[in-house]
């Protein structure tokens, strides 16, 4: 089982549609897929999914009340999904810490994929911890670069696997930081470049996946390439 967590220097670079997309493309793909969110301050992987109001999540295993699959809801394709809850109460709950003896201890999928939050705060260091392979999200620019390095700094210091980046929301404007540059910087290969896309901003809006609501767009033409070369 291959267990990744997808990391970003700064918040709102698209860590959190990126997980859910490329989980629901490698479900797609035949694979079997657990997603678990790890932004214990900014829980949005189950609106992805509807699951925003389920009685039991991540917390409650966390906090020991709970076994792993008791908080596992299925999604499109079969992927399964473990949200964190949304309410201060759910937060004093959860015990962080425990993140990543949690994580060892599942088994049975083909990928695991760990929403990790942005940065390198104790949280973030414990997503990175939980996971032995890390992919990482900047957009392509300057602040979003910079602030990558040092996640990636934490992966190597944790012994993680960088698999690569993916540049994010990708216009082609004239300040942009072409994506060999950004290769160069992070000393990491470009596994995808996702479009800047309209479709993939509503879907996010509504609470819905871009891949399943405009499956024929360059956003998610580039997920599913990303999606086909890590199932390999
Ligand atoms: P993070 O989890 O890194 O904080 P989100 O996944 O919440 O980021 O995304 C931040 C914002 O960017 C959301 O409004 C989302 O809809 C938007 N977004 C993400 N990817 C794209 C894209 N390829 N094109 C347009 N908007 C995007
Ligand atoms: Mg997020």
């Amino acid at each position: 089982m291959r267990r990744i967590v997808i990391a970003s220097g700064k918040g709102g670079v698209g860590r959190t549609t990126l997980t859910a997309n490329l989980g629901v493309a490698l479900a797609k793909l035949g694979k079997k897929v657990l997603l678990m969110d790890a932004g214990f301050t900014t829980p949005d992987l189950g609106l992805f999914f509807k699951l925003e109001r389920v009685l039991y999540t991540l917390n409650d295993v966390l906090s020991g009340d709970l076994s792993p699959q008791d908080a596992m809801y299925e999604g499109p394709f079969g992927v399964k999904v473990m949200p964190l809850g949304t309410t201060p109460e759910h937060m004093k709950k959860s015990n962080p810490a425990r993140y990543p003896s949690l994580v060892r201890k599942i088994e049975g999928f083909d990928f695991l994929l760990i929403d990790a939050p942005a940065g390198v705060k104790r949280e973030a260091v414990g997503a990175l911890r939980s996971a032995e392979e890390a992919l990482f999200v900047t957009l392509p620019e300057t602040v979003s670069i910079s602030d990558t390095l040092k996640s990636v700094a934490v992966a190597d210091l944790l012994g993680l696997k960088k698999l690569g980046v993916v540049v994010n929301r990708v216009r082609g404007e004239d300040y942009e930081v072409p994506s060999k540059e950004i290769e160069e910087t992070l000393e990491l290969p470009i596994l995808a470049e996702i479009p800047e896309d309209k479709s993939a901003r509503k879907a996010g809006a509504t609470g819905k996946l871009f891949l399943l609501s405009s499956p024929h767009r360059p956003a998610s033409k580039a997920l599913l390439g990303l999606a086909r070369s890590l199932s390999q």
